[in-house]
């Protein structure tokens, strides 16, 4: 029963949303140029990208909060851009939408159903199931004032989610929460889009809450997508040195690339069998968890293998983190898990070692940096 409804409610609760060349200027700010972006049918999109980027514009003109200068929004088939929010049938959760503080729960999660005029046997049944779904099962008679940070997310959520919206928008919703409750809160969120199936937008300047949590996400930057991509490629295979900073620990070297041939200094590297770097000046990623330690016994076949000093090594409590100086000056980091015996790979402080990137990890981008 619980099974045949489960697959129900996520049929029909979900719709693909199209933003074609939308555009919003506050004066001479550009707050978003000309975005096109469609978001299959309940699929979890995270906007992600600095403060600044656009992310809550974007979210708003969704929501219809703000009315782009220029575009087309779709929810399924149907025109949004002229439909007032409160006829857009959208839930949402957003870090300053607060919990009405003279309410008691019930009271808040009822909200959007009380304006929607539903009968009240309807709403009690609606209120208790998503009290469940929140994992505060009979938390109806609380005041809010009796709740927990985490606690008062999560009816915020229920009353998001109460109105089994097709659409559920979310802008920072877990950044006043700490760290500990916030990667909890985010698995939850992630579970419960599961078992909901409706389309989600989640806003958010955290990238491992982004990779955490999202089908894909969209990367902004200056009201533009920079790219748009699954978690896993665009930690992998970041098409800009923007976006590789920007989604976790990287240093860059510089490469070039004439002909198909990729140097690092006069070193030529190996990239993935088919792998074509761009032609030019460009910049080879390394994030330090790829970095192999290669010893006497190790198999360089298919490493780039780069020689250098070992300038320092951090112990960060699962890992530690060295830093390797190159013969040409610069530094890259590397990090390794520490278990039995991982510590005992590196040399003391000054000694030489050698450290290598798999071919099939050597990744070569544009340089947009300074940009
Ligand atoms: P984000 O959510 O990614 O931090 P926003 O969408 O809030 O970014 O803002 C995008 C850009 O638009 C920023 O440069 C911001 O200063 C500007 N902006 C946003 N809202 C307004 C407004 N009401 N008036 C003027 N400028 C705004
Ligand atoms: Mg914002």
């Amino acid at each position: 029963m619980d099974q045949v409804n489960n697959l129900t409610s996520a049929s029909v609760q979900a719709l693909p949303i199209g933003i074609a060349n939308v555009s919003k200027s506050y004066g001479a700010v550009g707050a978003l140029k000309n975005v096109s972006l469609d978001i299959r049918s309940g699929e979890f999109m995270t906007l992600l990208g600095p403060s600044g980027s656009g992310k809550t514009t974007l979210l708003m003109v969704l929501a219809g909060f703000i009315r782009p200068d220029h575009g087309s929004l779709k929810f399924g088939s149907e025109e949004m851009i002229l439909k007032p929010p409160h006829q857009r049938g959208v839930g949402m959760m957003f870090q300053n939408y607060a919990l009405f503080p003279h309410m008691n729960v019930f009271a808040n999660i009822a909200y959007p159903l009380k304006i929607r005029k539903r009968p009240k046997a309807e709403i009690d049944a609606a209120v208790a199931q998503v009290l469940e779904t929140v994992q505060l099962p009979g938390y109806q008679n609380r005041r809010i004032s009796e709740l927990s940070g985490g606690q008062k997310q999560r009816i915020a959520l229920a009353r998001a989610v109460v109105a089994k919206p097709k659409i559920l928008l979310m802008d920072e919703p877990l950044s006043a929460l700490d760290k500990n409750l916030r990667e909890q809160m985010q698995i939850e969120l992630r579970g419960m889009h599961e078992r909901l199936g409706m389309t989600t937008v989640l806003v958010t300047h955290d990238q491992r809450e982004a990779l955490t949590m999202s089908d894909r996400i969209a990367v902004l930057r200056g009201g533009e997508i920079a790219q748009i991509d699954a978690a896993e490629d665009l930690y992998n295979a970041p098409k800009t040195a923007f976006i590789a900073e920007f989604m976790g620990e990287s240093d860059f070297l510089p490469v070039t690339t004439t002909q198909g041939q990729t140097l690092y200094r006069d070193m030529s590297l190996k990239l993935a069998s088919g792998a074509v770097a761009p032609e030019g000046d460009g910049l080879l990623v390394v994030r330090p968890e790829k970095m192999e330690i290669v010893t006497p016994s190790f198999d360089r076949t298919a490493f780039n293998v780069f020689d250098g000093i070992l300038e320092r090594l951090l112990f960060q409590g699962e890992s530690c983190l060295a830093f390797v100086r190159l013969p040409t000056g610069e530094t890259i980091s590397v990090r390794r898990n520490l278990r039995e015996g991982t510590k005992s790979l590196f040399p003391a402080r000054g000694e030489s070692i050698s450290v290598g990137l798999h071919m099939n990890e050597t990744h070569v981008v544009n340089s947009d940096l300074g940009r």
